[in-house]
């Protein structure tokens, strides 16, 4: 396959300096946006040229609404689970990094990966991201064979639904023998779009110095029958407006190629991590933050956005309505942290600082009492619904049909098995409001018969 460079620098770096704060053309393209049009680089380019704060309060508006209007009020949740943190590279700002002699490094066996999934199951968690550094002990094969670990442990009611995977990129080859073990998504981040510090902050002599190996990582994905791809950007590392446009270029050019573009885009800020002594000028303040994750929000209506728990608590509460689709709880990222984690985070073990610590069932009381629906759904997936296909059920809107009555059913078996007497509470007052919303009366008393199955103990009822 030929690798293709399709970030445009100039014409970014043209973008960026010569579009000036102008109302009338922002009202223009948010009107597009709220009619659920992906947004080019010029008219993304615009949102992110505003400075007044009129103009950012109908930013935070428009991105509010159009996140209600296709997601809902859902929050999908996940569990990050390291398997391995050896790695080739020397990114310099991972605690990771192979010249970094301070890193405990480790990778689970089968015994231990069993029971860190046994413990992740026994706390309510349905959905995992796999998580390697790259090394040829991670090859294609032992991350399918981890894989498959996911899918086959069982405990009680407990059960990993969906595996997303990242790691580094593969060959198609590689791709293939990942997805035939059952994957959801595949993660690459580029980290950097701008290629000067990518050059600078990734040493030409190891893998991931190769910026075009890795920029085509997910187009290699797709041909290797992975249809839902994530991609990524770690802000911090050069100016965030250059990294959004880069975004949604990548974004541009995976609908283009491949007819779909990314099923998810994460958005890390830098954080503290083991041996991380970079000069940061381009650290994102949380005001940027904001408009960020607004900006990719309006620009690329159909993607799901990733925020971590490398953020505060409060930075989630105050980011999560401009258009966060998915986020993760409970965390641990040290290796074997889910069972092993006495004396609480070492960074010496873990890749960076988690900055939301809650467990689980704080984060879904939280969710819940600011009138989120928590939900586990790995329904499309296992339905079939993914890539272009999920497209074609998520334009038209039908997709909450099923995202809402599969969030709610997956609320309650989280409620049954794992939730505590208040988070339990809170959850079915939410339960019973959301049914009333329900429109049609069918589909509501189907949900309502299938909620009381959970209650007399069935589980997975998915539509
Ligand atoms: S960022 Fe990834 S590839 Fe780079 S050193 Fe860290 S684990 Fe390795």
């Amino acid at each position: 396959m030929m690798e293709k460079d399709f970030i445009n620098d100039s014409l970014i770096e043209e973008l960026l300096h010569n579009t000036k704060e102008d109302a009338a053309r922002v009202r223009e393209v948010l009107a597009k946006s709220l009619a659920k049009q992906p947004l080019d680089l010029e008219e993304t380019a615009v949102l992110l040229a505003i400075k007044s704060d009129d103009l950012k309060e109908e930013l935070f508006n428009a991105a509010r609404e159009l996140k209600r209007s296709v997601y809902g009020n859902r929050i999908v949740l996940f569990a990050p689970l390291y398997i391995g943190n050896y790695c080739i590279n020397d990114c310099k700002y991972c605690g990771f990094r192979k010249s970094l002699t301070t890193t405990v490094r480790k990778t689970l066996s089968d015994s231990e990966l069993k029971e860190e999934l046994i413990k992740l199951e026994s706390l309510g968690h349905k959905r995992l991201i796999l998580v390697y550094g790259e090394s040829p002990l991670y090859s294609p094969e032992f991350i399918a064979h981890t894989v498959r670990m996911c899918y086959d442990t069982k405990f009680g009611n407990g059960e990993i639904r969906r595996v997303n995977i990242n790691a580094a990129p593969l060959d198609v080859e590689g791709y293939r023998t990942v997805k035939s073990a059952g994957i959801g998504t595949f993660q690459v981040f580029q980290e950097t779009y701008h290629k000067p510090t990518y050059a600078a902050m990734h040493p030409a002599s190891t893998r991931k110095g190769d910026y075009l190996w890795r920029l085509n990582a997910m187009d290699r994905a797709f041909e290797g029958g992975i249809d839902d791809m994530g991609i990524g950007a770690l802000f911090g590392l050069y100016d965030w407006r250059f990294e959004v446009l880069g975004l949604v270029s990548h974004a541009i050019h995976l609908k283009q190629t491949c007819g779909v573009g990314p099923h998810t885009i994460s958005f890390p800020r830098i954080q503290p991590a083991n041996g991380l002594d970079l000069e940061l000028p381009y650290r994102v303040s949380d005001d940027d933050f904001k408009h960020l994750v607004a900006v990719l929000r309006l620009a690329v209506p159909y993607t799901g956005l990733i925020m971590t728990a490398r953020e505060s608590e409060a930075i989630r509460s105050d980011v999560m309505e401009f258009g966060v689709s998915q986020i993760d709880a409970g965390t641990k990222l040290e290796i074997g942290g889910y069972t092993d984690n006495e004396g609480g985070q070492q960074l010496k073990r873990e890749q960076f600082q988690v900055g939301d610590t809650r467990d689980l069932d704080s984060v879904i009381h939280w969710l819940l009492k600011n009138d989120y629906i928590p939900s586990f759904c790995t329904s499309c997936y296992r339905m079939g619904r993914t890539g272009e296909h999920f497209m074609e059920y998520a334009i038209p809107g039908f997709i909450c049909n099923f995202c809402t009555p599969n969030a709610l059913l997956t609320l309650a078996e989280y409620l049954e098995d794992y939730g505590s007497v208040s988070t339990k509470e809170t959850g079915y007052s939410l339960i019973d409001r959301e049914l009333a919303k329900i429109p049609d009366e069918r589909k509501r008393e189907l949900v309502e018969k299938r909620l009381a199955l959970v209650k007399e103990g069935r589980r997975d009822l998915h539509f």
